[in-house]
C-alpha cells in the first residue's frame, strides 16, 4: 500500500504522566505550523469502551467531541493545540478492539478460523488507522498510544504498529518514543538509564524508535545526548530534550522547537514544509505568562482536589484570560465543605463564581449556596451544565419562592423538579444510552446577554447531560424574572439562562469549554472574565 499520508507513533516509556500527550498536541502545533494538514488521535490500551462511564478520580475529564464521542481528556490538548477536529474514530481503545472481534466472531464473519490477538486484533487496529486515513487525508497522522512501554496491555497496539509500517513503508512511518530523564540530586545528575531500557522494550517488539523525546527538568547536555543516542540506536540529534515549562503548557511546542522536533519530523519523513511562523503563538504565550490584571475565580465542584477533573474548564479560562490581559487565579472549592462552611469566608474576595458540570447529588447544598451568593452579591456567575441546572433551582427555591424545587437527579419525588428527565427518557436504565451527547444548534433571542457575547442567532455547543430545564415552569421563572436566552433549535429545550439586571449570570445546558481555543476564547468565558475583571 503507498498513501501520501504520512504517520508518526507517539510512545511513552519509564513512567506515566510523562506529557506524551503535549508532546503529541504540541508536534501536532508546530507541524500545522509548517503548513501541514495535521490529524492527531490516541489509542488507549484500557478495556473500557470509552472513558464515558470512567470516575474523574481514575481518568480526570471526560472529554466530549462535536460528534458525541466522550473521549480522553487528551483529545482536548489536540483541539486545542491544532485545527483538528476530532472525531469518534480518533480515540480507539482495547474495550472497542476487543468488542469488535468478539461481535464479527459471533456473526461468522472469521469463518470458522480461531480468533486471534494477532491478526485479528491488530487487523482491527491496523484499519483504524486506515479508516481515519480515508475519511481525514491528513498530510500527517500523530497517533500517540497510551500507558508505558513494557505494559502488557500495550504489546498489542505496539504489534499492530508494527506491521503498519511495514505495510505503508518505512519511510511514511516516525515514531517518536517520550521518556523521563530522573535527575539524582544527591549525584548532582541526570540519568539515561531508564530511557535505554525502556528503548530497549520496544526493541524487543521490534520498533526502532527514530526520534527519542527526553522529559527533563535539566537541560540535556551533549554528553548525554550521544549516549542515549548511542544506546537507543539513534542519531544524536534525533535526541530532542522536552524541558518542564516554567508557566504554561502552551509554551510546549515552543520548548520543543528549541531542538527542531518538527524539522526533525519532517526530514525523516520527507516532507516538504515550511518554517514554522510562531509569531502569534508566541505572542499568546506572552498575554499568558506577563498580563496586566489579575482576578481570582471560585470554581465550585466536587472535584476540586484533582488537577484533570475541569481540564478543560481551566484551559478555557486562561484563553479568556489572556484574550483580557488577565491571570485567572483559580480558587478551587469543595462544594461540601462551602456548605457546611457558608459563603462569608470561602467566597470572600472572589471575583467570579464559576459552577462546572457534575454528575450526583455530593455537594449540591453548597453549590446552590454559591449561586445564591453570586446572584445576591452581584458577583459574576458562570453554570456549565449542572452550574446551569444549579441556577435554576437557586432561582426557583429563593425567587419563585418554591421552597422545594430541585433536580429529579437529586430527589426523585420533589415537589417542584424544575430540572427532570425528558418524558421519553424516563424509564431508561442503561447508563450512558439516554445521554444528550455532542454538538446540536440553538437559537439566541436578540436582545440578551447571550446574544451581545456570540453576536449570533444560531449557535453550535457540545452537550453531555440527561437532565433538562422542566418547560411547565418556563412561565413561573421568566415572569420572576429569570430570562431564557437561548434555546435548541430543533427540540425548543432551554439552553441558555441569564439575569438581565445582573453584572453577568448565565447558565449554559451545554459545555463551552470544548470549544474555546488559545486566541480564540469562548464567547461566554470571555464575557465573565470581563464581568469578573470589573469586580477587581
Ligand atoms: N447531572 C446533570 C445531567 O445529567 C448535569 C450533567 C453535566 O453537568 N455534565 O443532566
Amino acid at each position: 500500500m503507498s498513501h501520501p499520508t504520512k504517520y508518526i507513533f507517539v510512545t511513552g516509556g519509564v513512567v506515566s504522566s510523562l506529557g506524551k500527550g503535549l508532546a503529541a498536541a504540541s508536534l501536532g502545533t508546530l507541524l500545522e505550523h509548517r503548513g501541514l494538514d495535521v490529524v492527531i488521535q490516541k489509542f488507549d490500551p484500557y478495556l473500557n469502551v470509552d472513558p464515558g462511564t470512567m470516575s474523574p478520580y481514575q481518568h480526570g475529564e471526560v472529554y466530549v467531541l462535536a460528534d458525541g464521542a466522550e473521549t480522553d481528556l487528551d483529545l482536548g490538548h489536540y483541539e486545542r493545540f491544532t485545527q483538528c477536529e476530532c472525531s469518534k474514530l480518533n480515540n480507539l481503545t482495547s474495550g472497542q478492539v476487543f468488542e469488535s472481534v468478539i461481535k464479527k466472531e459471533r456473526r461468522g464473519d472469521y469463518l470458522g478460523k480461531t480468533v486471534q490477538f494477532i491478526p485479528h486484533c491488530t487487523d482491527e487496529i491496523k484499519e483504524r488507522i486506515k479508516e481515519v486515513t480515508e475519511r481525514t487525508k491528513g498530510d500527517v497522522i500523530i497517533t500517540e498510544i497510551g500507558g508505558t512501554t513494557g505494559d502488557i496491555e500495550g504489546h498489542l497496539f505496539l504489534e499492530a504498529l508494527r506491521q503498519f509500517s511495514l505495510e505503508v513503508g518505512r519511510d511514511n512511518v516516525c515514531f517518536i518514543h517520550v521518556t523521563l530523564l530522573p535527575y539524582i540530586a544527591a549525584a548532582g545528575e541526570i540519568k539515561t538509564k531508564p530511557t535505554q531500557q525502556s528503548v530497549a522494550k520496544l526493541r524487543e517488539i521490534g520498533v526502532q524508535p527514530d526520534i527519542i523525546v527526553c522529559r527533563t527538568e535539566h537541560d540535556l547536555d551533549e554528553d548525554n545526548r550521544a549516549k542515549i543516542a548511542m544506546f537507543c540506536n539513534v542519531e544524536a540529534k534525533n535526541v530532542v530534550a522536552f524541558r518542564d515549562v516554567a508557566h504554561t503548557i502552551y509554551e510546549c511546542p515552543l520548548d520543543l522547537r528549541r531542538d527542531k522536533l518538527d524539522r526533525l519530523v519532517s526530514d525523516r519523513l520527507g516532507l516538504e514544509s515550511e518554517t514554522p511562523d510562531l509569531e502569534q503563538w508566541r505572542h499568546f504565550v506572552d498575554r499568558v505568562i506577563n498580563p496586566t490584571f489579575e482576578l481570582t475565580i471560585a470554581v465550585v465542584g466536587k472535584y476540586t482536589e484533582l488537577q484533570d477533573a475541569y481540564k478543560s474548564i481551566y484551559e478555557s479560562l486562561v484563553h479568556a484570560g489572556a484574550a483580557h490581559d488577565a491571570r485567572i487565579n483559580v480558587k478551587r472549592i469543595d462544594a461540601s465543605q462551602l456548605a457546611e462552611e457558608g459563603p462569608a469566608t470561602l467566597l470572600r474576595d472572589i471575583d467570579g463564581i464559576l459552577i462546572p458540570g457534575g454528575f450526583g447529588d455530593r455537594g449540591i447544598e453548597g453549590k446552590i449556596t454559591a449561586a445564591k451568593f453570586a446572584r445576591e452579591n452581584n458577583i459574576p456567575y458562570f453554570g456549565i451544565c449542572l452550574g446551569m441546572q444549579i441556577a435554576t433551582i437557586e432561582f426557583a427555591r429563593h425567587v419563585c419562592e418554591l421552597k422545594k424545587a430541585n433536580s429529579t437527579e437529586f430527589d426523585q419525588a420533589t415537589q417542584h423538579p424544575v430540572i427532570s428527565l425528558q418524558a421519553e427518557q424516563e424509564g431508561l436504565e442503561d447508563m450512558g444510552a439516554t445521554m444528550r451527547l455532542g454538538a446540536s444548534d440553538s437559537t439566541v433571542l436578540p436582545g440578551t446577554k447571550a446574544h451581545e457575547l456570540y453576536g449570533s442567532e444560531v449557535i453550535t455547543e457540545r452537550h453531555r447531560h440527561r437532565y433538562e430545564f422542566n418547560p411547565n415552569y418556563r412561565e413561573q421563572m421568566e415572569a420572576a424574572g429569570l430570562t431564557i436566552s437561548s434555546v435548541s433549535a430543533t427540540t425548543g429545550l432551554v439552553e441558555i439562562v441569564e439575569i438581565s439586571d445582573h453584572p453577568f449570570y448565565i447558565g449554559a445546558q451545554f459545555h463551552p469549554e470544548f470549544q474555546s481555543r488559545p486566541n480564540h476564547p469562548h464567547p461566554l468565558f470571555s464575557g465573565f472574565v470581563k464581568a469578573s475583571l470589573k469586580q477587581g
